[in-house]
């Protein structure tokens, strides 16, 4: 299939854009080229993590407190080398994400304080079933929290009288690890900087036996097939 570039401009790069993820290194593997792209002219973009990754380990014996705190410290890192604002940690027990209306207020709370034009998350939809389900979990609970719990002034009515957050409507969500991408962003110019922050998770695996690297730029380039650039990320783009 041949597609015409012409047909998938980017859109006007945002000032603010947030990415909501459950844990840390899905942002470097989900969207961290189109990050490492926006900051660099001026997008403001946060991270919202929902879990630490507290079990991202093989050791039975591993000290929790402490993975936590490692895998926070290279999340911070790779967001350091993307040019991102800040991340948030929200704190939810890894592999056990669940779309309830708590952690739903949660990530509206998000929404309401940084008011992202443009919200990157994992698309729940997929029929990869072996997706781990935090990453549906926290597809689900972004598209629902964007949509339409944050715009709704009755919705988690007490942030908007306690906390001083204001209702707020976002434009649009790019979803990640979608199996219909609609949507590519030539990333061509900053893959080395997408390579460097993955490769700041370091507890998760050994780059050089790895081959994350080979395999990645593979997949990347099949993304950016049919168009005129060599490596891409490619989305499912909804408009709300
Ligand atoms: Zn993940």
């Amino acid at each position: 299939m041949t597609i015409d570039p012409a047909l998938k401009p980017e859109f006007e790069i945002p000032q603010r854009a947030i990415a909501i993820v459950a844990h840390p290194d899905d942002t470097e593997f989900g969207c961290s080229g189109t990050v490492a792209k926006w900051t660099k002219v001026g997008c403001e973009i946060h991270f919202v993590v929902l879990t630490s990754g507290d079990k991202g380990t093989e050791d039975p014996n591993a000290d929790i407190a402490e993975l936590r705190r490692i895998r926070e410290a290279e999340q911070e890192e790779a967001a350091r080398i993307l040019g991102v604002a800040s991340c948030v940690f929200l704190h939810f027990t890894d592999g056990e994400l669940v779309n309830t209306l708590e952690m739903r207020g949660a990530v509206v709370r998000q929404i309401r304080r940084f008011k992202p034009e443009v919200i990157f998350t994992w698309d729940p939809l997929t029929r990869n079933y072996r997706m781990h389900p935090d990453h549906r979990i926290c597809g689900q609970l972004a598209l629902e929290a964007a949509f339409p719990s944050a715009m709704m002034p009755l919705s988690y009515p007490e942030q908007l009288r306690d906390e001083g957050l204001e209702v707020h409507r976002t434009k649009k969500l790019l979803l990640f690890g979608s199996d219909l991408p609609d949507y590519q962003i030539d990333i061509s110019a900053v893959i080395e900087q997408k390579f460097e922050a993955i490769r700041a998770h370091t507890s998760q695996f050994d780059w050089n036996k790895s081959g994350i690297e080979e395999r990645w730029r593979k997949r990347l380039r099949q993304a950016a097939a049919g168009f005129d650039f060599e490596y891409a990320e490619a989305f499912k783009l909804v408009e709300l």
